[in-house]
């Protein structure tokens, strides 16, 4: 860390110098976590840090560190690595530059996953109307939904010109959505770089959904940048992967699959979503891309946060033995094993056997506007009804 860090206050983040995140609707934030309602002038944010005040905007961050049991977004920031080391070294408090960015105001994606809603992708339009009580759109400032929907079929665009200042500044963008691959904010900021000659000195990370073959000038753009990295969103194969992310078609995915990881400056890993659906689908997962990329350790597997019913903690006890003996030993790697046992551990400690008839209900409304049916994707778990 650079000597003038060193000496800022114990509330300090470096975040609120460096960076921004875009989120729906274009609102800034200083970053991800940080409360919508309480972003106001970044000058004040920045003095309540330096005068070692925490500030009421930050309160994930506090609660996390006060509770202990991970490490907050600002102490991840505050020992970086990867990309962000060279950044830290580089914050200056006296004469801040806006360096790495996170874009995530666009909703734009062609495919709607089961454990995702319109707020996410604009094609969860087509059926959010067949599940309306459990997929909540919650798109800022809007209450008539269907109205909204009608009206604004497509994104409402962002303008990037917003970023042109800092254009020379930028080392690092995070770009999520919807599917990064098809927003053209996302390729417009490329262009903008490489115009600019600053390319080589940029990284990128993408959250892709593996199912856009990325066209020839995005691939160009690429090919002139520093790093790639694609956190992708591989969690499932064959039929559960088309089931949980429809309309998603497996041999795209390994098409798609098999252009990124051959890019000469890429670097991609998994950062898949658990839920009822994939989870005994995961050794198969794990065990592809070990086959593919064997020294790659970029692999994480999380467990779905939202909806609440397609939780693996809503299992009944003998379908979550039925879990626990598909992942037990079943990992390529002590590291992915690890992260299998968290799962099992994270399934065992919870008990919300009571939303099971949410989940029924759900999975057969989605199944039903789908044309699918979960009982012949996992058999195993045919009896939950
Ligand atoms: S302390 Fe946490 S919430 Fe506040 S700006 Fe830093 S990372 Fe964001």
């Amino acid at each position: 860390m650079n000597t003038s860090l060193k000496t800022t206050s114990d509330t300090f983040c470096s975040l609120p110098w460096n960076h921004t995140f875009i989120g729906p609707g274009g609102v800034e934030k200083p970053c991800c976590r940080f409360l919508l309602n309480k972003v106001g002038p970044i000058e004040e944010l920045r003095n309540a840090m330096l005068k070692g005040e925490r500030h009421p905007g930050c309160r994930k961050c506090w609660e996390e560190e006060d509770a202990g049991r991970k490490r907050s977004l600002r102490q991840i920031h505050l020992q970086p690595r990867g990309f962000n080391e060279p950044l830290i070294e580089d914050l200056d408090v006296d004469n801040p530059k806006l360096v790495w960015l996170e874009l995530s105001f666009s909703n734009r994606c062609n495919i709607r996953c089961r454990m995702c809603g319109p707020f996410y992708s604009t094609n969860w339009y087509k059926d959010w109307l067949a599940v309306e009580d459990y997929v909540q759109p919650n798109i800022p400032g809007v209450k008539d939904v269907a109205k909204f929907i009608k009206e604004h079929p497509e994104p409402v665009p962002y303008d990037m010109s917003n970023l042109d200042k800092h254009i020379p500044n930028i080392r690092h963008i995070k770009m999520t959505g919807g599917e990064p691959f098809i927003i053209p904010e996302y390729q417009e900021i490329l262009e903008k770089i490489v115009e600019n000659g600053t390319a080589d000195k940029v990284s990128l990370n993408y959250s892709t959904n593996l199912t856009v073959m990325p066209k020839p000038r995005l691939l160009s753009l690429w090919s002139k940048f520093k790093k790639l990295e694609f956190a992708t969103s591989f969690d499932a194969t064959g039929k559960v992967m088309e089931y949980q992310r429809y309309p998603t078609k497996w041999p795209r995915v390994e098409q798609v699959l098999d252009r990124l990881i051959n890019l000469p400056n890429a670097e991609p890993g998994i950062r898949g979503t658990v839920t009822i659906y994939n989870i005994l689908d995961i050794p198969n997962v794990a065990w592809y891309w070990n086959d593919i990329l064997p020294d790659n350790t970029w692999l994480n597997f999380v467990q779905a946060s939202s909806p609440e019913q397609v939780s693996i903690t809503v299992l009944p006890r003998w379908a979550k033995d039925i879990v626990a003996k598909r992942l037990a030993y079943s990992a390529p790697t002590q590291r992915i094993q690890d992260n299998f046992d968290q799962l099992v551990n994270y399934m065992y400690n919870e008990d919300n056997s009571h939303r099971l008839s949410q989940f029924i209900d759900f999975t057969q409304k989605l199944d039903k506007a789908r044309g699918e049916d979960f009982k012949k994707v996992v058999p195993e778990f045919a009896g939950l009804w």
